[in-house]
């Protein structure tokens, strides 16, 4: 029970750190990779997934804030959305529904 609500604030936080990193990447793209960086360490504390929409916005292997059309490309393929990272020249790939 105690540990369903610290996760319900940890989202709660989670959510609020990506909204914030949204407005502040415009002026600041560093702010905004630290906002993810504030926001994946109360996920990992709390033990929480972060949620599907959330991952969609930086990547998985580089941890930056993912903007498309700034600085990743998303196209679909095979019933699936792939992002690539300019920053790590990488992939992700994520089932569509
Ligand atoms: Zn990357």
């Amino acid at each position: 029970m105690k540990r369903e609500s610290a996760q319900k604030t940890a989202l709660e936080r989670v959510k609020h750190l990506f909204s914030e990193a949204e407005k502040a990447f415009r002026r600041d793209p560093k702010l905004a990779d630290r906002y993810v960086h504030m926001a994946r360490k109360i996920a990992m504390k709390a033990n929480l997934k972060i949620p599907r929409n959330l991952q969609k916005k930086f990547c998985k292997h580089c941890y930056r804030f993912l903007v498309p059309g700034v600085n990743c490309r998303v196209r679909t393929k095979e019933q699936k959305l792939i992002y690539y990272c300019k920053h790590c020249k990488r992939y992700m790939r994520f089932p569509l529904k």
